[in-house]
């Protein structure tokens, strides 16, 4: 029988109860979410138990993230349900913020990020990483967490976390988990539960264009040849595609010289729904 994880809602409170366990031994494990929690989710969980004595998740649908026209204020809010599932899982603490707390009147600091962060989804929606790093800085810093995981899912702010931790010192370890997938491949997302029945039977074209891709690119083809490939199945669809791209597997620059990793990154929108999947070469 597990027990529910204690809810914790102020960043005092945080502070004060993971310091105290870290100070008795234990290592702490940060689960950074913004709920609608799904088997991705807790996949991240399961791994951060192996990783360490205490995991923490927290759930917070981070404002600064989202431009004015975007999903906010209908993304999935599921607090019970969630609280449920990390019951289940055995995490040991759920991180719930208020915004007033995350956000506090005259909350004027912006990150600027560069490297990773970069193209792809900074194209589209240029506000998101700034966001991102202003919350998951706080987040650590908040927590003093030993180690926080990140989907590869969402692999390029998995690169843009990485590098923030590591160019502001933050004594944090990123952990990255692999993409947890429904049996026809499409990628688990809190984001998937927006989709129509006809819709949720064209989404894993995007998975099944990046796979054939990635094939054609291991075969011979070039990478920019694969993308285009990828992109125009993807089009045939129905979906109307933001980008499908080859990129340098950890710097995320374009392609330079033969011979270097690769990963294949797509997002598409199927009808008010936006999709973002990637795969290793
Ligand atoms: P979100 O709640 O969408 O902000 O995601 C919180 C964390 O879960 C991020 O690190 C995501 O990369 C990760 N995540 C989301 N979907 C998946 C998935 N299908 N597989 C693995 N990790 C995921």
């Amino acid at each position: 029988m597990t027990q529910a994880p204690k809810l914790v809602d102020t960043p005092a409170e945080l502070r004060r109860t993971l310091r105290a366990l870290q100070m008795g031994g234990a290592r702490v494990a940060l689960v950074p979410t913004m709920g609608a929690l799904h088997e991705g989710h807790l996949d991240l969980v399961r791994q951060a138990k192996a990783l360490a004595e205490k995991v923490v998740v927290s759930i917070f649908v981070n404002p600064t993230q989202f431009a004015p026209n975007e999903d906010f204020s209908r993304y999935p809010r599921t607090l019970e349900r969630d609280v449920e599932l990390l019951t289940q899982v055995g995490a040991d603490f759920v991180y719930v913020p208020a915004a007033a707390d995350m956000y506090p009147s005259g909350f004027t600091t912006q990150i600027v990020l560069e490297g990773p962060a970069q193209g792809l989804e900074s194209t589209f929606r240029p506000h998101f990483f700034s966001g991102v790093a202003i919350v998951v800085s706080k987040l650590f810093l908040q927590s003093g967490a030993d180690f926080a995981l990140f989907g590869e899912k969402d692999y390029q702010q998995l690169k843009v976390v990485t590098r923030l931790a590591r160019d502001l010192d933050i004594p944090i370890e990123i952990v990255p988990g692999p993409t947890t997938r429904e049996p026809d491949g499409l990628a688990l997302s809190s984001r998937n539960r927006y989709l129509t029945p006809e819709e949720r039977a064209t989404a894993p074209v995007i998975a099944r264009a990046l796979i054939t891709a990635a094939d054609a690119i291991r075969t011979g083809h070039t990478p920019v040849d694969a993308a285009a490939q990828a992109r125009k199945t993807i089009a045939a669809a129905g979906l109307k595609v933001d980008y499908v791209e080859a990129r340098h597997a950890e710097t995320l620059a374009p392609l330079a010289e033969p011979g270097e990793p690769i990963r294949l990154l797509a997002a598409a929108w199927l009808g008010k729904t936006r999709l973002i999947d990637n795969i290793p070469v």
